[in-house]
């Protein structure tokens, strides 16, 4: 069971990394989890999200900056692990225009095939 920095008992992220909910753990360490995406949209799908309950990219404070730094420094390793050699795409989605549906903030990591040039 990993401890969460701003438990929030509603948020499923957080339950997730309590270990409350299940989820295919793809790495961790004490600031953040990742973990599989329950419905991938490519062949691979990973989520990382910080051990911090943070809502999203728009509510990042200044003292969460080395923390966004650690997430985005570990994701080519995870990447490489899942076998992306040869790129993938980071997606981090904010609020309801943005197509967020789980407010605690996370980066998809997305790949494993050629992906669709446009975003939107
Ligand atoms: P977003 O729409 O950007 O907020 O991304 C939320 C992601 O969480 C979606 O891609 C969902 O498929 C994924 N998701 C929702 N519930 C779970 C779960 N229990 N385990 C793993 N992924 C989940």
């Amino acid at each position: 069971m990993s401890e969460v920095i701003n438990y929030d008992s509603e948020c499923l992220f957080c339950n997730i990394i309590k270990g409350d909910i299940p989820s295919t753990k793809v790495y961790e360490d004490e600031l953040c989890y990742a973990f599989r995406d329950i419905a991938p949209q490519a062949p691979v799908h990973v989520l990382v999200v910080p051990k911090k309950h943070i809502p999203s990219l728009d509510a990042v404070a200044p003292e969460d900056g080395a923390l966004v730094t650690h997430i985005l420094a570990v994701i080519p390793g995870i990447a490489a692990a899942e076998g992306l050699q040869n790129g993938y795409r980071v997606v981090s989605n904010i609020g309801p225009d943005g197509g967020q549906t789980v407010p605690h903030l996370h980066f998809h990591i997305i790949g494993g095939t050629s992906l669709a040039g446009r975003m939107a």
